[in-house]
Parts: C-alpha cells; structure tokens; sequence
C-alpha cells in the first residue's frame, strides 16, 4: 500500500469532491494502491471496502467513531469499531446457487442500478447482470433474488457492513449498515480542507509556497498555526 502525503490527499479531494460516493470509494483505492488503478471498479464490493478499511487504518487509525441516531427514540449516541477488523482477507469471487454461477456484485455493477428507485427491480436487476448462466425470466422470482442475495452476503460477509446497536438511552436493538466510502469522503474532505485553510494562513502570514507548507511535518504545522493565532 502506498503512503498518502499531503499533496496526495488534496489531488484525492480534488479529483473526487464532485462525485457519487461509489466513484469517491474507487478513487481513495487506487490513490492507495496505483498498481490496481483501472481495475477496482471491477472488484466484488467487499474487496473494495477491505482495501478502504486497510487505507483508513493506516491514514486517520484503526479506531472509527461516528454517531447514529437511535432508530426508536432518535437519541444520538457515539460508535467506535475496530476498522482492522474490516480490512484484509479475501472471499471467493463467486457463488453457485442451484447449479448457477454468479459473480459478485462490483462498484460497476452498482453504479449500473443506482438510481432506480424500486429495490426490487434493482436487485433483480443487479443479480441478472451477475448471473454468468442464461437463466429464463420466469428465474427471477423474489424468493430466488432472495436466495441468490443471502448466498452472496455469505461469501462476501464484508459487500455489506452491518453494525448492531443497543441504544444507551432507552435500550433498544437496532442494526445499521456503514457505507465507508462515504465515512471515509467525509475524513478525506475534513483533512483536504483543513490542510487549504493551513496553505492559506501561513502562505498569506509567511509567503511560503503551498508546496513548502504542505511538506512540513504535521507538529511544525501545527505549531506556525498556534504562533499565527497567537
Ligand atoms: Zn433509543
């Protein structure tokens, strides 16, 4: 994996602000492993979100604290899991179910149904783009859509983060999926920007170069910060 320097994470933000969360996700993993670059779009989804959890880990930590509302009483709580457990490992690429293959779904094949707005025509849908067998209409039933989803989850546990909670204040259990490209956008945007505000403070303060300010070392940055503020 490659090291992401400051000038990295700006071109990252840069390159990716504009876009949906799917594309911001293969973004962040090639920045991180370039040698993959052209071909995580093709990746099962489960594959992407442990090379994202293995990016995050090494960047920002192995600790993920977010908040979630309670689904019953809406009370907003703060979560912390352990993003190693998220990252490495692999899954088989395939299933077989009754005798017919299917590939995993990939950040292609999602961004291919993102926007239809019926979820059962978008997994049925998804699922016909991954059968690799010619199967008749007549197959695509929702108990065989289920089927073929439940199949797929289990061999690729990681395509879909589920989280269970139990909310501190009126004790409910509730489950949640995480979307970590959109958990890590949000961090790759806080530290893009904070690292613009910084260029423009001690460039405006000093006269350096955004090259010069952003090769500082985090604790010297910091601290011409504090002295401009001061
Ligand atoms: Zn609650």
């Amino acid at each position: 994996m490659r090291i992401l320097h400051n000038s990295d994470f700006l071109a990252l933000w840069e390159a990716g602000r504009l876009l949906h969360p799917l594309d911001q996700g293969i973004l962040a993993v090639q920045a991180a492993f370039p040698e993959h670059d052209g071909r995580v779009a093709d990746w099962p989804i489960g594959r992407r979100n442990r090379a994202l959890a293995e990016l995050r880990c090494a960047v920002f930590g192995a600790a993920l604290r977010g908040w979630i509302a309670c689904r019953q009483c809406s009370e907003q709580f703060e979560f912390e899991i352990d993003g190693r457990s998220l990252a490495g490992g692999t899954a088989a690429e395939r299933v077989l179910v009754q005798g017919h293959a299917f590939r995993l779904p990939t950040s292609r094949d999602l961004a291919a149904v993102v926007h239809e707005p019926d979820e059962t025509v978008a997994a049925r849908r998804l699922l016909q783009q991954c059968a690799e067998d010619e199967l008749p209409e007549s197959a695509w039933n929702e108990k065989q859509i289920e089927i073929v989803g439940e199949s797929m989850a289990a061999t690729d546990p990681l395509a879909e983060i589920r989280l269970s909670f139990d909310c501190p204040s009126c004790g409910a259990h509730f489950e949640e999926s995480l979307d970590l490209p959109s958990f890590i956008w949000e961090e790759v945007e806080a530290r893009g920007k904070q690292l613009l505000m910084q260029v423009h403070t001690l460039a405006s303060t000093y006269g350096w170069s955004q090259a010069e300010i952003l090769s500082l070392s985090p604790g010297r940055r910091d601290f011409y910060m504090e002295m401009v503020r001061a």
